[in-house]
């Protein structure tokens, strides 16, 4: 049996319908060096996703290679209950340093969905706990994503992966999020005073007095597409908590640690959350490892004598796991002794020119749109009526077939392709995927 066949024999891949694997088998991946991965054969693979959104600072990083080694010799993992180890402790050092204003607690686990229904919890918990017992709903924008555990699928609102759960998720109350390619309002992105905040200022005139959070993806809600908003819909989101007692939840997931071109999407709104999910790049994408971090006023609404029953009880097995720590130390010593975030700016806009000048004027580019590295190009049947295409026709799944065959992983979503590259990628890099990137779409789409 070859390997593949193996795996078939084994395996049941995420987010996958395993019988596309039969004409179309799993790439064995063998060893992967920044922005490369090589499979059995020697053939090589650009990673511009990330690998999943993850890989910060490309694939078996010498620095952080060296950092975890060290780690290993000394302390695998210790249970974090009443146990600590320096690593966490260090870590919690370097992130307040970079952290918005206000996020002094860090509770850790081990996958960005457990840190969202940590999150969850702990924001119903401490709005009970301080006496606003009525509030027990959860808002969030349409076309969010935070996971898919139950919890992060009811916040969320993408029927892809929550459609049959439905029966099984709780009521929340979803706000009409921004739109800016298809504005409702006919706005700009660059300039409009979100007049689309209004269906916001409706849900909270309603349910403000029910709700204990929102939640929402800063800026960028990725996995509906890569969709982009403006930084003020942030500011105004995070002033219409505060006037009714709400608290926000920012889920950085997808986006913290210089994706967008700052620490943190928060940052260009220049708000703090209530509570801040973490996790993806936090370990360069070596380690699974998630952190919700809140304010020492929420921290304090559990803290207690034992017997008035307060402390959060939440638990994973492998909270605080000292290799994931080295490893997100190591990230936080290498962007700030790099200069990383700052130096991938000149190429965000690098990448940028490059996609306009090869795709804009393809007849089913819609948008390119881009914030940091992060850069997406929707497809359209006609530029004019912005009709995307049937998702039926899995176009872009055609495409990111044609580009593995170029030796490009693309994943995109739906009929949105996009680029999501460790923060390294150089502009010799950037050529050659864009190129590779024209290419599959030309084949495809001519
Ligand atoms: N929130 C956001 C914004 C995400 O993009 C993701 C993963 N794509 C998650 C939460 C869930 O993270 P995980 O897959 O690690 O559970």
């Amino acid at each position: 049996m070859t390997l593949e066949q193996k795996d078939l024999k084994y395996i049941w891949h995420p987010c996958s319908q395993m019988k596309d694997y039969e004409e179309f088998p799993p790439i064995i991946i063998e060893r992967g060096k920044g922005i490369y991965l090589y499979d059995k054969n020697g053939k090589e693979y650009m990673d511009i996703i990330s690998s999943w959104w993850c890989n910060l600072l490309g694939h078996c990083n010498e620095k952080i290679n060296a950092y975890i080694k060290k780690q290993l010799d000394k302390l695998e993992h210790v249970i974090f209950a009443n146990f600590s180890h320096e690593g966490a402790i260090e870590l919690c050092e370097e992130l307040i340093k970079i952290l918005p204003k206000g996020l002094t607690k860090f509770n850790f686990s081990d996958n960005g969905s457990s840190s969202v229904e940590a999150a969850l919890k702990m924001a119903f918990q401490y709005q009970h706990q301080i006496g606003n017992t009525k509030k027990k709903k959860f808002m969030c924008l349409t076309g969010g994503y935070h996971g898919e555990t139950i919890g992060a699928l009811s916040v969320g609102s993408l029927d892809l992966y929550a459609k049959i759960y439905k029966p099984m998720l709780m009521e929340t109350i979803h706000i009409e999020a921004p739109d800016c390619y298809r504005c409702r309002y006919n706005q700009n992105r660059e300039n409009c005073r979100c007049e689309c905040f209004s269906d916001a200022e409706k849900k909270f005139e309603k349910y403000g007095e029910e709700t204990c959070a929102v939640i929402a993806e800063p800026l960028l809600q990725a996995s509906a597409g890569m969709k982009i908003y403006p930084p003020l819909y942030l500011k105004k989101l995070r002033d219409m908590c505060d006037n009714h007692n709400v608290l926000f939840i920012a889920d950085e997931i997808a986006v913290n640690f210089g994706r967008t071109g700052k620490m943190f999407a928060c940052d260009h709104a220049g708000i703090s959350p209530d509570i801040m999910c973490v996790s993806k790049g936090l370990t360069g994408g070596y380690m699974p490892m998630s952190i919700t971090i809140t304010t020492d006023k929420i921290y304090n609404a559990f803290y207690g004598d034992y017997n008035e029953a307060k402390a959060f009880m939440h638990s994973h097995t492998y909270s605080g796991n000292p290799l994931g720590c080295c490893a997100a130390i190591a990230v936080q010593k290498i962007l700030r002794e790099d200069d990383i975030i700052n130096k991938a700016k000149a190429r965000a806009e690098y990448l940028n020119d490059k996609l306009k000048e090869k795709l804009l004027n393809h007849k089913n580019t819609g948008e390119i749109r881009n914030i940091g590295l992060i850069n997406a190009i929707e497809l359209v049947i006609d530029k004019n009526t912005k009709e995307g295409f049937d998702s039926k026709l899995r176009m872009g799944y055609q495409i990111y077939k044609n580009a593995l065959k170029r030796g490009l992983l693309l994943r995109p979503l739906g009929n949105v392709i996009y680029f999501n590259p460790p923060l390294i990628i150089n502009e010799e890099e950037i050529d050659k995927a864009v190129d590779l990137c024209a290419s599959s779409i030309n084949d495809i789409l001519s």
